[in-house]
């Protein structure tokens, strides 16, 4: 390992819980719309924060604003100590610098060479060429370019175009990465690829990695904490396993539809609000509170109570976080009560989602 990369991953240890970013009710109006209504958040140093949210929801302009592209009307905006938000165009210079920034099209020059986009930010910091084209060495790499140093963009593959956007951002040592859908361009396995280096870099560096996706998977698969914004303001924020596995509003639920198991849609067609020979109910369980034998149990103390219909465990952040759906017989209204107060004593979340009207 080279010794930038120690030492930075040293202070980091010693800075772990420090906030680098703070934001305090930030407002930004783009004529009637809000896209930003006071929004307050902090991001820990050294870690993945993610950021979700539909289009429009408000993601691009609070990225915009932590790296001082954007200006917000009011509130504070704390990065690494400063409040930027009153900072003069000038001041904001030596900041920006010390936070990098990648993209979903990557935005390399095409007319110059890999190793010089990675060294163009040094270049224009008033680096030395030997020192900068040292720098983007190193670079090259930690990102697995080392043989592509002379080549141009466009003989890149997309993954291999984003690895060059990512020393590019690491080239002025920044406290900061910055993310904007920097893989939703790429192929799934060039994203998984992506995401290992992007969380190889944060625990090598102790870089704290900031990022803005429409992909849940990303923040599944390498985020610590997450925060869902709709119509600008924060509507739900925590650890990812818990989020994910436990959330709370409506917005959240429906942006984890395509990770989390939702009940076939055979069957969701015939579910009836009031009668029907099963009723089909959700039960969710995520973190400590999902281990131990939680259908087994059931069933010994309630035999004959349910079956399982859909679902399955998964694990986030080493946790697990479990959604099924199971369908007790409607001839007892009470063994509903039962089966819903057994989970719910062992911490599941339960809802009943109806009845099945046509389960022979
Ligand atoms: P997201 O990145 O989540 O898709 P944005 O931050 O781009 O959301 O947009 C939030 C809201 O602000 C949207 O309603 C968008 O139309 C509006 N908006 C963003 N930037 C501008 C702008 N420069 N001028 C006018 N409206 C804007």
């Amino acid at each position: 390992m080279n010794s930038f990369v120690s030492a930075a991953a040293i202070g980091a240890k010693a800075e772990a819980a420090v906030d680098i970013i703070r934001l305090s009710d930030v407002r930004r109006r783009f004529g009637e719309t809000p896209a930003l209504d006071g929004i307050s958040l902090t991001v820990r140093k050294g870690e993945i924060f993610g950021i979700i949210g539909r289009s429009g929801a408000g993601k691009s302009t609070l990225i915009r604003c932590l790296n001082g592209l954007e200006r917000a009307d009011s509130g504070e905006i704390h990065i690494d100590g400063r409040d930027i938000a009153g900072l003069a165009e000038q001041e904001l210079q030596p900041l920006r610098r010390r936070i990098g920034m990648i993209f979903q099209h990557f935005n390399l020059l095409s007319a110059k060479t890999v190793e010089e986009n990675i060294a163009l930010p040094l270049k224009i910091e008033g680096v030395a060429k030997p020192e900068r084209l040292q720098r983007a060495r190193e670079l090259l790499d930690l990102v697995g370019l080392s043989d592509k140093a002379k080549a141009y963009p466009a003989s890149l593959s997309g993954g291999q175009k984003q690895r060059v956007g990512i020393a590019r951002a690491l080239a002025a040592r920044p406290a900061l990465l910055l993310s904007d859908e920097a893989t939703s361009a790429l192929d799934p396995e060039t994203t998984r690829s992506i995401l290992s280096l992007l969380k190889d870099i944060n625990r090598k560096l102790g870089l704290t990695v900031v990022l803005i996706t429409h992909e849940m998977e990303v923040i599944r698969s390498i985020a610590d904490r997450v925060a869902v914004i709709d119509a600008g303001r924060i509507v739900e924020e925590g650890q990812v396993w818990s989020v994910f596995g436990n959330p709370q509003t409506a917005i959240t639920r429906s942006l984890l539809g395509s990770i989390r198991p939702q009940l076939p849609e055979h069957i969701t067609a015939r579910l009836s609000a009031e009668t029907g020979s099963e009723a089909i109910l959700s039960v969710d369980l995520a973190g400590p509170e999902a281990q131990g034998a939680l259908f087994a149990d059931l069933s010994a103390a309630l035999p004959h109570s349910f079956r399982l219909v859909h679902g399955g465990i998964d694990h986030i952040q080493n946790q697990p976080v479990a959604r099924f759906f199971i369908a007790v017989p409607a001839r007892d209204p009470r063994l509903q009560d039962q089966v819903a107060q057994f989970l719910t004593a062992r911490s599941a979340r339960v809802e009943v989602l109806g009845y099945d009207t046509d389960h022979a």
